[in-house]
């Protein structure tokens, strides 16, 4: 007799970021903005100030409330999490009930599918258009037909950069009533087509955000929902009771204190994110036939290239210590600081040949 892991975790492999130097890491749409160094104080003295014997608050009020009065939602409407990836499981895990199906789009962010087949939902995938674009239309009639019970997807799309637009989201919402919508704006910060602000008016509607893109906190761990009362209710019901530990608390309500240095970050990376993707356009220009660039609006550009060259150009500029993510035919490339995008610039355009 042995005890033999069952087939549905028996394949998996940790999860683990590439190993080596990297000079520069343009793969994982982080900021690369640091954060101010008195702000950063504020957030050690408060850690300092912890009772860390004692459990944290498991409602993590404080910075629940910061986080409301940031986007102006009611406080009432917003539960905090360990990272948004804590939230995805939660709501692929707890909305479903057996044998109730879940609808993702293809290309999206790939988590969602995996903690939905490890929560053993059913799932149906709603393959976009080549270009990345999809209507609201075909996801309204792909859900319906597929008598989905939820569907996430994320806007601005991670990997594909491609947004749509706050009407057509609520087209999508109005035209699923039976379906929890679950709206990942990861990336919104840089785009202005949220819906953030509807989720008292739907019954259906939950908005997912993190602390790891615009906030420039991936290593606190901190991610947010906001959902009308009823669905935050049981987002705070189902989560374990001490689910984001008290310095993640405490660190992001440091923070999140500073909504100015937010809105400096964020207008800074915009500015790098826009004046990257103009170097890449100005390149396709010269280069039609061996690059082309996307229009996206997050943090990130995405260069499509012939054959094999995409999956050619991204390992050679491993060797150089830059680190993109490539899919497929596609580079990800994340907006770095002027420095950091000039020499991946220098970088492509020297292996381009
Ligand atoms: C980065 C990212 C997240 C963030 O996950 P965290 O666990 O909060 O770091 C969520 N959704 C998408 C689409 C992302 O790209």
């Amino acid at each position: 007799m042995a005890y033999i892991l069952n087939e549905k975790i028996s394949g998996l492999e940790p999860y683990e970021t590439i190993q080596g130097d990297f000079r520069i890491r343009l793969d994982a749409n982080e900021s690369f903005i640091e954060i101010p160094e008195s702000t950063k104080n504020e957030m050690l003295e408060g850690i300092a100030e912890l009772s860390l014997n004692r459990y944290p608050d498991p409602r993590a009020r404080r910075v629940c409330s910061l986080f409301a009065s940031y986007y102006n939602v009611d406080p009432d409407c917003v539960s905090a999490f360990n990272g948004s990836d804590e939230l995805l499981f939660l709501i692929s895990t707890c909305f479903l009930m057996k044998g109730e199906k879940a609808v993702f789009l293809a290309p999206d962010f790939s988590m969602y599918r995996f903690y939905s087949e490890l929560g053993e939902a059913r799932t149906a995938i709603m393959q976009k258009n080549s270009d990345a674009s999809f209507t609201a239309e075909d996801v309204i009639s792909f859900v319906n037909a597929e008598r989905a019970r939820l569907l996430i997807f994320s806007n601005p799309c991670n990997p594909t950069g491609v947004g749509i637009e706050r009407q057509e989201v609520i087209k999508i919402i109005e035209g699923c009533p039976d379906c929890l919508v679950a709206v990942d704006e990861a990336y919104m910060e840089f785009w202005d087509q949220s819906v953030i602000d509807l989720v008292c008016n739907y019954d259906n509607l939950m908005v997912l955000k993190t602390c790891s893109k615009a906030f420039r906190m991936a290593g606190i761990r901190c991610g947010f929902c906001v959902a009308n009362k009823t669905l935050t209710d049981a987002l705070l019901a189902v989560k374990s009771p001490y689910n984001v530990n008290s310095m993640t608390q405490t660190a992001a309500a440091a923070i999140l204190s500073h909504p100015g240095e937010l809105d400096a970050a964020i207008a800074h990376i915009k500015s790098s994110a826009a004046s990257l993707k103009q170097e890449l356009s100005d390149m396709a220009a010269q280069f039609p036939d061996k690059l082309s660039v996307r229009d996206t609006c997050a943090n990130f550009s995405v260069i499509e290239m012939p054959g094999d060259s995409a999956k050619r150009m991204y390992e050679a500029l491993k060797k150089e210590g830059i680190l993109v993510r490539c899919f497929g035919s596609f580079l990800r490339v994340t907006a770095g600081s002027d420095e950091e995008n000039a020499e991946f610039i220098r970088a492509f355009e020297n292996n381009l040949f």
